[in-house]
């Protein structure tokens, strides 16, 4: 039987954790720094479901996106999670923004999301009568879900798996020893296989085994959402029409299951002190494709961090990184930004494939 040592218990780890239990193949243990599973970005997110419209074709977010999407919808409704197809819109409030709808459209099908169509203002204003603007896309396949009650779900079937989940484990210490992998959890423990999706630390930890080889470097970009608890009356998920690969700055509205929307995430690439003024910025994204809004309630709520890495000084790699080190039994994975929610039960599957 196989060793798997799994860092890192967000939804990332958990989910491999669920898949590779499955087979009782393998014997896995998981650590763990926090004293929970689920404390880094796995609940500092829009908690989309993303359909996959905008990414690179043939590009892992892509492939992964799409078969993720698929297995979560059907691991929410075999287990009775709250989720909801909402649906989303890519909405087009000018000429310029009309004409990103076509490219849109051109890309998701490319993609292989075959449901997507343009709507006209007519449409548009029956589906979403608080909604203003000119023409949207309507993506029919992306929904919200109870992310919190999916990681809770993974932990407890993969414990009925008899994975072994360590937490609090601070000082991160492996030796490699031969081809295998020591760490000590009250006693010595060797591993045949690693599994890296420490998140934010992936790489830092990578970095620290494998001195000599060349990994990307991190490039965080927080993200902070604001909330209001007023009911805006629409039912869609609203972005604003963009061109893939072009991707700027906008302000998204995620209705939110138990009432209410999440506006954003921004884009801050330092850090932010002045809220208030980050807040007219929130207003400023969404007041004029809204019929209203109530100001006053909206409120800051949380921000996540965008893993982006680079390899060169210049270019993001838009990408996912799922790679094995070399001659090594160690697979890393960083650069898990959106759609990595959407996509973590297809990256377990895509991982258990590499061993
Ligand atoms: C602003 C924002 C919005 C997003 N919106 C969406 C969305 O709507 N839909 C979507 O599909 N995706 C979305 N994402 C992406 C999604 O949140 C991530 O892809 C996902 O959370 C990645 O999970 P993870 O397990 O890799 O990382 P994390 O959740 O960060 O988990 C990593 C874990 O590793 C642990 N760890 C770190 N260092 C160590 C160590 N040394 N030893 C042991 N453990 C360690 C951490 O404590 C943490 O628990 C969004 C991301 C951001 C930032």
């Amino acid at each position: 039987m196989k060793s798997i040592l799994i860092i890192g218990a967000g939804v990332i780890g958990l989910s491999i954790a669920h898949e590779l239990s499955k087979t009782k193949k393998f014997k896995i243990v998981v650590i763990e720094r926090s004293n929970s599973f689920g404390s880094g970005n796995t609940l500092k997110n829009s908690q989309v479901i993303h359909s996959g419209v905008y990414y690179k074709k043939n590009s892992l977010k892509n492939n992964l996106c799409l078969k993720g999407k698929k297995l979560i919808y059907e691991f929410c409704k075999k287990y009775k999670i709250k989720y909801l197809k909402t649906g989303k819109l890519f909405l087009a409030c000018s000429k310029k923004e009309e004409s990103y709808l076509k490219i849109l459209k051109k890309n998701a099908l490319k993609n292989g999301v075959k449901d997507v169509r343009i709507i006209n203002q007519k449409e548009l204003y029956k589906m979403e009568p608080f909604l203003n603007g000119n023409k949207a896309l309507l993506s029919p396949s992306a929904g919200i879900f109870d992310v919190k009650a999916f990681v809770k779900k993974l932990f407890e079937i993969s414990k009925r798996n008899k994975v072994n989940f360590n937490f609090k484990v601070k000082n991160l210490d492996i030796k490699k020893i031969n081809s295998k992998f020591q760490i000590y959890l009250s006693k010595k423990k060797l591993f045949d296989y690693v599994i890296n999706c420490a998140g934010m630390n992936a790489i830092d930890i990578a970095r620290r085994n494998f001195p000599n080889y060349r990994f990307p470097k991190n490039k965080y970009v927080r993200g902070v959402y604001f909330k209001t608890k007023e009911n805006l009356k629409l039912k869609k998920i609203v972005y604003r029409a963009m061109v893939p690969g072009h991707i700027k700055e906008r302000i998204d509205i995620t209705p939110l299951l138990d009432g209410g929307y999440i506006l954003g995430p921004s884009v801050e690439k330092n850090h932010f002190n002045n809220k208030k003024k980050l807040k007219y910025k929130f207003i400023n994204g969404i007041k004029n494709h809204l019929m209203s809004i109530n100001e006053k309630k909206i409120l800051y709520y949380k921000e996540g961090i965008r893993p982006k890495i680079m390899f060169n000084k210049v270019n993001l790699n838009e990408d996912f990184y799922i790679k094995k080190v070399k001659n090594n039994n160690w697979i890393n994975l960083f650069g898990i930004e959106s759609p990595g929610l959407t996509s973590a039960l297809s990256i377990a599957k895509y991982v258990k494939r590499m061993i």
